[in-house]
């Protein structure tokens, strides 16, 4: 029996996260063949004609979407973001005689922090620990070294869900962002970064690829004794065919990248979307007299991942059970920060997040003394 769109629950998870309902539509129609081809995206080799035209077509929406300069390679590799907290210090730093600098803003940079020193010389320029990571810098607080190798940082912390509003400007040194889970979500100025990366789970297809936009120049730094999977330059030389990429996750990008060009009209409408989604559950967080207590401050909000707690346990719990018999599904927080986590991504629909609204707004009227 074929599964239909409305046995589809509202999914709020942190990702893998849910995907546009016309990407995975369109997936369900090309599974048998993709047209013309005789045979699915599952099978066909790397390099075919036919894959061909899928990778330079997920590149070329990328580039369309985030307006990539001519300047910058698009590369589609794979252990997730993870692994790009061990590449980036390999590439960039090694042999370079020069720290790289990294703003801890949550879990995420706690991590990439941590894989930096095991590479090579870190200055830790902000650190929000004392906190528990409720908030982000503000410039005069960061403490950048006079000659970095780069500064590290998160764009947007899936974890305590706080975001950076826009791009930073962080000096002259070549900026590295780990844009995991808000990859797509607005319009970036790329020129801005040396570096950009994110894997897709969470706004741009399914696990197993991993993005990276890297500035041609940065290339040069990649030693010839690095092992040749984890060096960028082998990457780049061969148009990520090096070895054979996840070709099924790059299709699923390409058809993406089309959603967001073609149905929502681009990155500026998404951000309007996201901010308008995200208001709506800031909204009743603030309006409630306590009884929800937001984790980020106002200031930082993430757009993407809404951290909030209820006054108990107890009370958390009974929510999570009352939103899924609801079906709204996945909202527990990570244990770090415990309480509620509602990841709204790009392909979570305003209804989704509409009806969320409607249950906390009951709910705090049920149970708010
Ligand atoms: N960075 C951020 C901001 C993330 O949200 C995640 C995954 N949740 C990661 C890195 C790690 O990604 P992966 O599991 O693909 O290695």
């Amino acid at each position: 029996m074929t599964t239909t769109v409305s046995q589809r629950v509202f999914n709020f998870s942190a990702g893998p996260a849910v995907l546009p309902v016309p990407v995975l539509e369109q997936i369900q129609q090309d599974l048998l063949a993709l047209p013309g081809v005789g045979s699915s995206i599952l099978e066909i080799g790397h390099r075919t004609d036919e894959f061909g035209e899928i990778l330079q077509s997920a590149k070329h929406g990328l580039r369309e979407l985030l307006n990539i300069p001519e300047n910058y390679k698009i590369l589609f590799l794979q252990g997730g973001s993870r692994l790009q907290f061990s590449m980036v210090p390999m590439n960039l730093l090694r042999g370079q005689k020069k720290p790289a600098d990294i703003v801890v803003t949550g879990s995420w940079g706690q991590k990439a922090r941590d894989e930096a020193q095991r590479e090579g010389q870190v200055n830790i320029a902000w650190d929000g620990k004392a906190t528990n990571y409720d908030r982000l810098p503000k410039s005069d607080e960061l403490k950048l070294s006079p000659d970095a190798a780069f500064v590290h940082i998160t764009s947007n912390e899936t974890i305590q869900g706080v975001q950076f509003q826009s791009d930073p400007d962080l000096g002259d040194a070549p900026l590295v962002c780990d844009a995991s889970s808000d990859f797509l979500s607005r319009p970036i100025s790329v020129e801005q970064y040396g570096l950009i990366y994110a894997c897709a789970q969470k706004n741009a297809g399914p696990a197993g690829v991993t993005i990276v936009v890297i500035r041609e120049d940065l290339l040069e730094r990649s030693q010839d004794s690095l092992p040749g999977y984890l060096n960028y330059a082998s990457h780049a030389d061969q148009d990520s065919l090096y070895n054979t990429p996840p070709t099924f996750g790059i299709y699923v990008v390409g058809l993406v990248t089309q959603w967001l060009s073609d149905e929502v009209g681009g990155l500026q409408k998404m951000q309007d979307l996201n901010r308008i989604k995200a208001q709506l559950l800031y909204d009743v967080i603030d309006e409630s007299s306590g009884f929800y207590t937001g984790h980020a401050q106002t200031q930082d909000r993430s757009l993407m991942n809404v951290t909030f707690r209820l006054p108990d346990e107890k009370t958390e719990e009974a929510f999570l059970s009352e939103a899924e018999r609801q079906n709204m599904c996945n909202l527990k927080g990570h244990r770090s920060v415990g309480g509620i986590r509602a990841s709204i991504y790009n392909a979570m629909p305003l209804e989704g997040v509409e009806s969320l609204r409607d249950f906390m707004r009951e709910f705090c009227g049920r149970h708010a003394k």
